[in-house]
C-alpha cells in the first residue's frame, strides 16, 4: 500500500521544505521504506530550464533528461533515489497537458475547468507511477495562500478524500518568529497559515515549525490548540549548522514518529541512522581545511550553484576536511591582471558551468593562472570549455580560438553540434531552435581512456553522467591540442564528442563536459570530487 505525504508551506518562503522533505524521506528510509519524492511547481513555465538562476536556482537534472527544481537535488542527495522527469511539474506544463487534450478533443464537448480538469490532471501526475513504493512524499512549491498554488491545493485536499485517513497525511511547514522588541518567540503567524490552510479545506496532521530559539513546551501547547493539530505533532526545528544534521535533529524531535502514527503505524521498523551519524561526525571533526576558488557569474546567488556547493562538501567529507568556498565574479578578473592575485592562496580552482560570453574572458584567465602555477583545476562544462580554449590560445598558438557560443569566429574549438546519437539513435539540435529543452540533456555515456587520470579516479573505464549543454568542445583540434600536453581522456561512445580533458603534467587538471555534482552525495561522494579535493589537501601542504 502507498502512502502519500503531502509537504505544504507557510508564513514565508525560503523555510526549507524541499531539506525538510528530503530529511524526512531519509527517515522513513532508514527504516527500510521505499520512498520516492516529488514537488509540484505552482508557477506558469513549462519547466525551470528556461528561468535565469538569479530567479530560480540551480536547474537540477536528471538521468532521464528533465530540467527540474532545485529541490529535486536535495531529494536525492537525501535518500540517493534518482529523480526523474515525471517528479516534477508546473502549472505549466499541467495546462500544456490540458489543453492538448482539449484541442484533440478528448472532453467531448466538456467544458475545461480548473476544477475538476485542472486538478484531475494534477492528481494523474501525483499518483503516477507510485506503485511498489512505501511512502510518496509530494511538496507543494510557495506559500499557502497564494493564487497560483490554489488548483495544486484543491489537488491534494481532494486526494485525501480519494484515499483516505490512513493513505494520506498534512505535513505544513512554518515559521515561529523570535520578536527582539517583545523578547518571545510568536505563534500568531503559524495560527494564521494554518487557518488558511483550513479554509481550503485541508486541516494539517504534523506541523513543522522553523524557529531559531527553542519553542516553550507552553507555545507548542497553544499551537497544538489554535491549530487544532495533536500536540505530539507539534515538532520543533531548529536552525542547524549543516542540512546534513537535520534527519537526525528532526529524529530527536519525534518527526518520522509522529509522522508514522499519523498513518496509525505504531510498531514500525527502527531507524538505522548510522549513515546519517558518520556524515554529522565528519562534519564535525573536520582534519583541515582548504579554500576552493568558484570563478563564476552568478556567485552573489548561492543558489545558482547549489549541488556545486554540496558535491564540494561531500568532497570535504571524504577527505575529513573543511571545504571554504570562495565565491569570486569572474567579470572583476577581465578588470585587470591584479584581481588574479585574488587567486594565489586559494588549493584549488573551479570554474562551473555558465552561459554566454560575459565574464568568459575572466574564466579563461583564471583557467591559465591554475595551469602555469599548478594549482589544482576543475571545469565543470563551461569550465572545461573555457579551458580547451585557454590551451588552443596558450599552448597550440590558436590566438583567435573561441566558442561559436559567443559569435562567429574562425576557430571553433568549441561549437555548436547539430546533430550526435544517443545509443545510437540520432538526436538533432537547430540552431534556431527553441531554448527550452534543445540542449544535450540527461544521461550519456562516456568512455575512458586507459591509463588516464580519470579512468584511475573513476575506477572504470565507462561511465554515465548527467549534461545540459548546447555547444561541444570541436574533436577536429584533438591532435593539436594533443599534442600541446592536454589528453582527451574521456570521449562519448562513438568517438566524436570529447567528455573529459585533463593535463597529465599538471598535478591536477581536469574538464569534464558534464555536471558530476549532480550526483554527488554526503554519504556517497562522488569520485571526481573526493579526488580534487585530495588534490587540494595536497596543495595546501604545500602553500
Ligand atoms: N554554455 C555552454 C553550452 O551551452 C555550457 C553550458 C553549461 O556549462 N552547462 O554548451
Amino acid at each position: 500500500m502507498t502512502r502519500f505525504i503531502f509537504i505544504t508551506g507557510g508564513v514565508v518562503s525560503s523555510l526549507g521544505k524541499g531539506l525538510a522533505a528530503a530529511a524526512l524521506a531519509a527517515l522513513l528510509q532508514a527504516r527500510g521504506y521505499k520512498v520516492r519524492l516529488r514537488k509540484l511547481d505552482p508557477y506558469i513555465n513549462v519547466d525551470p530550464g528556461t528561468m535565469s538562476p538569479y530567479q530560480h536556482g540551480e536547474v537540477y537534472v536528471t538521468d532521464d533528461g528533465a530540467e527540474t527544481d532545485l529541490d529535486l537535488g536535495h531529494y536525492e542527495r537525501f535518500t540517493g533515489v534518482p529523480s526523474r522527469q515525471s517528479d516534477n511539474v508546473t502549472t505549466g506544463r499541467i495546462y500544456q497537458t490540458v489543453i492538448a487534450k482539449e484541442r484533440r478533443g478528448d472532453y467531448l464537448g466538456a467544458t475545461v475547468q480548473v476544477i475538476p480538469h485542472i486538478t484531475d490532471a494534477i492528481k494523474d501526475f501525483v499518483l503516477a507511477e507510485s506503485e511498489g513504493h512505501d511512502f510518496m512524499l509530494i511538496e507543494v512549491g510557495g506559500t499557502v495562500g497564494d493564487i497560483e498554488g490554489l488548483p495544486f491545493f484543491e489537488a491534494i485536499r481532494q486526494l485525501g478524500l480519494d484515499l483516505g485517513r490512513e493513505r494520506a497525511l498534512y505535513m505544513h511547514l512554518t515559521l515561529v518568529p523570535f520578536i527582539a522588541a517583545a523578547g518571545e518567540l510568536k505563534t500568531k503567524p503559524t495560527q494564521h497559515s494554518v487557518k488558511e490552510l483550513r479554509s481550503i479545506g485541508i486541516q494539517p496532521d504534523v506541523l513543522l515549525c522553523r524557529s531559531e530559539r527553542p519553542i516553550p513546551e507552553s507555545d507548542r501547547r497553544k499551537i497544538a490548540l489554535f491549530c487544532n493539530v495533536r500536540r505530539e505533532a507539534v515538532i520543533q526545528a531548529l536552525d542547524v549548522a549543516s542540512i546534513y544534521e537535520a534527519p537526525l535533529h528532526y529524529h530527536a524531535e519525534g518527526l518520522d514518529e509522529q509522522v508514522l502514527r499519523g498513518f496509525g503505524i505504531e510498531h514500525a521498523p527502527a531507524p538505522d541512522l548510522g549513515r546519517w551519524r558518520g556524515v554529522t561526525e565528519r562534519l564535525h571533526q573536520p582534519e583541515g581545511e582548504v579554500a576552493i576558488a568558484i570563478v563564476g557569474k552568478y556567485t552573489g546567488l548561492k543558489d545558482a550553484y547549489k549541488s556545486l556547493a554540496e558535491a564540494l562538501v561531500h568532497g570535504g567529507i571524504a577527505n575529513h576536511v573543511r571545504v571554504k568556498l570562495e565565491w569570486l565574479e569572474s567579470e572583476a578578473f577581465e578588470q585587470g591582471e591584479h584581481t588574479v592575485h585574488r587567486l594565489e592562496g586559494v588549493h584549488g580552482i573551479l570554474v562551473p558551468g555558465g552561459f554566454g560570453e560575459r565574464g568568459s574572458e575572466g574564466k579563461i584567465k583564471a583557467v591559465t593562472f591554475a595551469r602555469e602555477r599548478a594549482v589544482p583545476y576543475f571545469g565543470i562544462c563551461f569550465g572545461m570549455q573555457m579551458a580547451v580554449i585557454e590551451a588552443a590560445r596558450s599552448l597550440a598558438g590558436i590566438k583567435d580560438a573561441s566558442s561559436s557560443e559567443f559569435g562567429p569566429t574562425p576557430h571553433a574549438v568549441v561549437g555548436l553540434m547539430t546533430e550526435w546519437s544517443r545509443g545510437g539513435v540520432a538526436e538533432l539540435r537547430n540552431a534556431e531552435g527553441d531554448l527550452g529543452g534543445t540542449m544535450r540533456l540527461g544521461a550519456y555515456e562516456a568512455r575512458l581512456l586507459a591509463g588516464s587520470k580519470v579512468a584511475e579516479i573513476y575506477g572504470a573505464s565507462a561511465i554515465s553522467e548527467r549534461h545540459r549543454h548546447r555547444y561541444e568542445v570541436n574533436i577536429a583540434y584533438r591532435p593539436q591540442l594533443e599534442a600541446q600536453g592536454l589528453l582527451f581522456s574521456g570521449l562519448s561512445p562513438d568517438g566524436t564528442l570529447p567528455e573529459i580533458i585533463e593535463i597529465p603534467a599538471h598535478p591536477w587538471f581536469i574538464g569534464v563536459q558534464f555536471h558530476p555534482e549532480l550526483k554527488s552525495k554526503p554519504f556517497d561522494p562522488h569520485p571526481l570530487f573526493a579526488s580534487f579535493i585530495k588534490a587540494a589537501v595536497h596543495q595546501s601542504r604545500l602553500v
